[in-house]
This record gives C-alpha cells, sequence and structure tokens, in this order.
C-alpha cells in the first residue's frame, strides 16, 4: 500500500484553458485514451449518441449536448494519479470556469496555431497568473495550415506576458506537416498522418537525428536544412530551461503537435507529468503559513456547488478540492465558516465514465460532498486538532447583464428565495437598482448561458415565471469609498451608468463602456472604483 505521502506525490491535478474550438475537448480525449479510461473517441462532449465522459443531470445539457458544469476525470498512468479539471468553456463559460482554476495546481494552454493567442485564453490565463502556477503550452492543430511558429512564441510572449521554451519544434505544417524536432534528445518524431487518423489510433512515430542522411528521406532534404536553421535560431537566441521558472508560472514550456490525429500527444504527456508539481500547499489565512499537503490533517475549500444532480434528491453537492492529508467517506470534519461538526458521509467523484462513489481521497483530489445547504463558495471543510481557514476565492466581474422580473406578482416571495439561492450557488450575480422595487432585479453572469439556466431553475424548481430583458452593460466597478467618503446619489455621471448594491450591501456602478468608467472617475475626484468585488 503505497503511503499518504507517496499518493499525494504521485497526484498532478490541472485544468485544461482554450478558445473555444482550439481543441480543448480533443486534447482530453486523446489524454484519456492512453489512460484506458475510456475506449470511445467523442465521449468526453459528445452528442447525442456517444458515452458522455461528464454527466448530463440538467435538460438544458441533454438539449445542446454540452456540458453546463465542470467536472474532474481522473486516471492513473505511468504511476501518476491524474486529475483533470474540466472548465466550461464555450457558451458555457462561466464563473465556474474561474472558480476551477483556483483548485489546479497547473495549467494546459492550447492554443489553434492558425490563429494563436485568442480573446478567451487572454481572460483565462490571467487568472491562472493570480496563483503563479505553471502553465504548459499545447499548439494544436500543426496538421493544418498553422502560422509561422516563431511568430506563435513570440506572440505568446508579448501578449500574455510570459516566456517561453520550445521543448520541439515543428517541421512545416498542413498539408506540409513532417513532424517535429525534440529538443532534449534531438531527435525528429516524424508525422505519418494521413490527415484522417481522426479515429481512436495512436499515430506512429518515427524517430531520427538531425543531421541524419536518412532524415532527408524522412521528411525531405529541403525541410530537413530549414528545420536545421530554425533549431540554430532557436538554440542561439531562446531562454535557458529553467524549471524553477515553469513551476512559478514566468515561463510556459511549448509544445507543437494535433491533437486530432494524436501526434505529439503522448511525449508531451509525459513531459507535463514529469514537469508538472505535485499538489501545491495553498495558504492557511489564519496563520498566513502554507499548509503541508502531505500533513496528517484533511482539509480543503469548495470552489463550486452544483445543485439538482439528482433530480429525485433535490440535493446540492459541494466541489471540494483536498488541500492536505486523507478523506475517508465517513469521517468526522468541522465546517469552518459555521463552526458545525459534519459527518462526510457522500463522497464522490466524477469519473471518466460515471460518477462514482470514493471512499478515499488525498490532496489535489477533488471529491463532491453531500450539502445540507450550509456550503458557500470558498468555505474551509478541515478535520484534525488543528483549525484552518483557506482564503475566500475573488468574485470575477460579470460581462451580461439582464433585468429578470417576476411575471406573477403573488409570487414575490418565491421569486427572491430563487434568485438569492441560485446567487447563493455562485453561478449569477443578483444586483437590486437603487431606488428599484423587489419584483426585478439585475442579474450579472460571466457566460450567458448562465442567464438561460436561471430562467429555466427559476421556472423548474421555484414554479416562478420570469421576464427577462438584456441590458446594454459591459463594465462593473465596485465602489471603493465609505459611505462618508461617497454619497452615491450626488455622483456626476454619464445617463447610461446605472447605480445598484449587491447582496451584501456594497454599491456598484454599471457603465455601458470603459470610455464612460473614465468620465466618472474625472468627473468625481477621489472615486475610488474596483474591478473585483468583495470576496464571495
Ligand atoms: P474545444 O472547443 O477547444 O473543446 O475544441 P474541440 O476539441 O471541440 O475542437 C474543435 C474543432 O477542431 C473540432 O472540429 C476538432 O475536430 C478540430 N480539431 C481539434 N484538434 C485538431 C487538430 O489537431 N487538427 C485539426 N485539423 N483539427 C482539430
Amino acid at each position: 500500500m503505497p503511503s499518504v505521502q507517496d499518493q499525494i506525490r504521485s497526484r498532478r491535478t490541472f485544468a485544461i484553458i482554450s478558445h473555444p474550438d482550439a481543441g480543448k475537448t480533443t486534447l482530453t480525449e486523446k489524454l484519456l485514451l492512453y489512460t484506458g479510461s475510456i475506449q470511445t473517441a467523442g465521449s468526453v462532449k459528445g452528442k447525442a449518441s456517444s458515452r458522455h465522459a461528464v454527466s448530463d443531470w440538467m435538460d438544458i445539457e441533454k438539449e445542446r449536448g454540452i456540458s453546463v458544469t465542470s467536472s474532474v476525470l481522473q486516471f492513473t498512468y505511468d504511476g501518476y494519479c491524474v486529475n483533470i479539471l474540466d472548465t466550461p468553456g464555450h457558451q458555457d463559460f462561466s464563473e465556474d470556469t474561474y472558480r476551477t482554476l483556483m483548485a489546479a495546481d497547473a495549467a494546459v494552454m492550447v492554443i489553434d496555431g492558425a490563429k494563436g493567442v485568442e480573446a478567451q485564453t487572454k481572460k483565462l490565463f490571467k487568472v491562472c497568473t493570480l496563483r503563479h502556477i505553471p502553465i504548459f503550452t499545447f499548439v494544436n492543430k500543426l496538421d493544418h495550415d498553422a502560422r509561422d511558429p516563431f511568430d506563435l512564441v513570440e506572440e505568446i510572449e508579448t501578449v500574455l506576458g510570459i516566456d517561453t521554451y520550445p521543448m520541439n519544434w515543428p517541421i512545416g505544417s498542413g498539408r506540409n506537416f513532417k513532424g517535429v524536432f525534440d529538443r532534449a534528445s534531438r531527435r525528429v518524431l516524424a508525422f505519418e498522418g494521413d490527415g484522417r487518423a481522426n479515429a481512436t489510433k495512436r499515430v506512429a512515430e518515427v524517430e531520427a537525428e538531425l543531421g541524419d542522411p536518412a532524415l532527408d528521406e524522412l521528411i525531405g532534404a529541403e525541410n530537413h536544412q530549414a528545420l536545421a536553421d530554425d533549431i540554430e535560431l532557436l538554440d542561439g537566441a531562446s531562454e535557458e530551461f529553467d524549471l524553477e521558472a515553469v513551476q512559478t508560472g514566468r515561463l510556459t514550456p511549448v509544445f507543437f503537435g494535433s491533437a486530432l490525429t494524436n501526434f505529439g500527444v503522448e511525449p508531451f504527456l509525459k513531459d507535463f507529468l514529469r514537469l508538472a508539481p505535485s499538489p501545491l500547499p495553498y495558504t492557511d489565512s489564519l496563520t498566513g503559513e502554507k499548509v503541508d499537503p502531505a500533513s496528517e490533517d484533511f482539509s480543503g475549500f469548495v470552489f463550486k456547488i452544483q445543485a439538482n444532480m439528482d433530480k429525485n434528491h433535490r440535493d446540492r453537492i459541494a466541489f471540494l478540492r483536498i488541500c492536505s492529508g486523507r478523506f475517508e467517506r465517513g469521517m468526522d470534519a468541522r465546517h469552518v465558516q459555521s463552526g458545525r461538526k459534519l459527518k462526510l458521509a457522500t463522497g464522490t467523484a466524477m469519473m471518466a465514465d460515471d460518477r462514482a462513489t470514493v471512499d478515499e481521497a488525498f490532496a489535489g483530489d477533488v471529491v463532491g460532498l453531500f450539502d445540507p445547504g450550509i456550503f458557500s463558495i470558498g468555505d474551509t471543510v478541515c478535520a484534525g486538532r488543528r483549525e484552518v481557514r483557506y482564503p475566500s476565492i475573488p468574485t470575477f466581474a460579470p460581462e451580461h447583464f439582464a433585468r429578470v422580473t417576476q411575471v406573477d406578482t403573488l409570487k414575490r416571495k418565491q421569486f427572491v428565495k430563487g434568485v438569492e439561492e441560485l446567487a447563493q450557488e455562485g453561478a449569477i450575480q443578483i444586483f437590486r437598482e437603487v431606488g428599484g422595487g423587489m419584483e426585478s432585479v439585475i442579474v450579472g453572469v460571466v457566460g450567458v448561458l448562465q442567464l438561460d439556466v436561471l430562467e429555466r431553475r427559476l421556472k423548474s424548481e421555484y414554479h416562478v415565471t420570469v421576464r427577462r430583458q438584456p441590458l446594454p452593460y459591459t463594465e462593473i466597478r465596485w465602489i471603493q469609498n465609505g459611505p462618508d467618503e461617497v454619497d452615491v446619489a450626488q455622483l456626476n455621471l454619464s445617463r447610461d451608468t446605472c447605480k445598484v448594491e449587491d447582496m451584501r450591501g456594497g454599491k456598484l456602478l454599471l457603465f455601458t463602456n470603459e470610455w464612460n468608467v473614465n468620465w466618472a472617475l474625472e468627473r468625481n475626484p477621489g472615486l475610488r472604483l474596483s474591478e473585483f468585488g468583495n470576496i464571495a
């Protein structure tokens, strides 16, 4: 039996970030192929007929064939226990996407070789840098025409502000894609795909050394020469590989490949597992000290709350990232925020093919705990003598707003209860218009799909019908000044700026553009505005 320390050392917990369509799902599928967890490609985000790697417990998910909530895939490979935290990325992009990154020890950033760094990648990257976690880059779709690799690497450096270290280097792209040169072994892995190798089969990778005449045959004399020139340039120009810089998120190792044809995926996985950290210590905000993941005492924090996983039970599941020690089903623990004692009776893990009950889990893992209605995002659960409390998770600025009004005025109570409970789960943020009534609220979301989810759930769970009116705001700012410093009613604002309050009475302004934010700052000397809310 491996010791708790060995169990924790073998863990790698990471999230994959990308702009929609860059190939996150395809890469995830291919990673799972190496593990035997699933045999059918297409099952991570399968449409109707394929098996779903993620549970489809909500109607809306079934209808659209996408996953609304993030889940966790766990598998073992080469002695490692790997947890992939799935970050919703399409229309289902939400605050959960950001929060999941708070529970990851590393991120894999997938970039489309033809498109480079795109908008959503930038946003997600920014969140990763809040915690300085290591970021590994996979430049995808080399089997399609891609941009010049020097260009791509430079774009990553300038747009994202991180140093790069290419671990391998592509030879051509699209129809002329011949493979990659591995810088550590100084060998070429030749691409033998015929462009149709989109199945579960692994593409054969043939190896040869740079300068070897056989390479002329393998990739063509011209390509061989061009590659030799590229590598000379690269060896001369690029940074040294610096593991410490990787581990603190200052340098990203870059891999080129093609997830669809499964080229370069396994070498990437191997290097990633070798270089990515085992579970990182989180800081206890009571003492300011880091909590050793391998310490005996179990602790963790809630980063996501999921309602209605089981229609028959109407339960809520709180997803807990274990930060230290060992979890055992049925163990006694404390919910730090309420001081309540709990029996952690139900642990569920989101496995590749099902929701399974876990009896045991370790630091780095994620478990789903049955929530009797006491958990909020960011709460700490711990066992053992010493109490710890993990820092709260920041509130991320919503980017879409709507006014939601109840249609049946007799149902005011249910309406208020519904929106408040749903806001507590953290998928939406609700605001009251200053001077507005109780029959409507302003809802802010990070991803627009959450507005559909809200409407649907208010109807099915609270029997409340609402009207939804999209609002043109795009910028949200919390007023940092105290009430004695700034009288919100007297602020000099552009006409299309809206004054609102959050659930805790915090004062905010909603703007239709960045220009109006500056306008407000210029006309109201001393006004201090922040993009992040008080903590969730
Ligand atoms: P996601 O939105 O980031 O999860 O992207 P998907 O994995 O769903 O991929 C988006 C599209 O790109 C799909 O049609 C994939 O088949 C395609 N795709 C993904 N990886 C590759 C690749 O390496 N080469 C090519 N040619 N297409 C790819």
